[in-house]
């Protein structure tokens, strides 16, 4: 989205598994600074491409920049449920635990994706996995 950036906000980098740097999902990149990515100019391409859905969509509000709000949606390939099936799939996760998914501005977001009703839309924290709209 022109004029959505990142600011402070380094959630990805604790929660997107990165193969090229041999990062596990869930764990801080080695190469993050607090603030910042510390290779920025030479990152992984998996970290050049990837954005989180509140960099891409204009009717998720600032309030869920994912450091504000503690939940990072994204559009992702594998389902994180267990014996879940390979496919697009909206994630969205809570780091730091799923007392982010109360507050209103993530409360919407999981209603807007599951309205609009075209892919799968989960719920993730620790290693728990919820899928939000089963009929799909
Ligand atoms: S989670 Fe989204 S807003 Fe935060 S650093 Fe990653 S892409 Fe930027
Ligand atoms: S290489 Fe940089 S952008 Fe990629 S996960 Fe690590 S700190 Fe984040």
């Amino acid at each position: 989205m022109p004029g959505r950036s990142c600011g402070s906000c380094t959630a990805c980098c604790r929660v997107l598994e990165i193969r090229a740097l041999d990062k596990p999902a869930g764990i801080l990149c080695r190469h993050n600074t607090g603030r910042a990515c510390g290779i920025y100019a030479e990152r992984p391409e998996a970290c050049v491409q990837w954005h989180c859905l509140w960099r891409r969509i204009a009717a998720l509000p600032d309030a869920l920049r994912p450091d504000r709000s503690g939940v990072v949606f994204g559009l992702e390939r594998r389902h994180p449920g267990e014996g879940a099936p390979e496919g697009a799939c909206i994630v969205g996760r809570a780091p730091d635990g799923e007392e982010a998914f109360a507050r209103w501005e993530a409360v919407e977001a999981f209603a807007m994706f599951v309205r609009e009703g075209s892919l799968p839309v989960w719920k993730a924290y620790a290693r728990h996995a919820i899928l939000m709209n089963p009929s799909r």
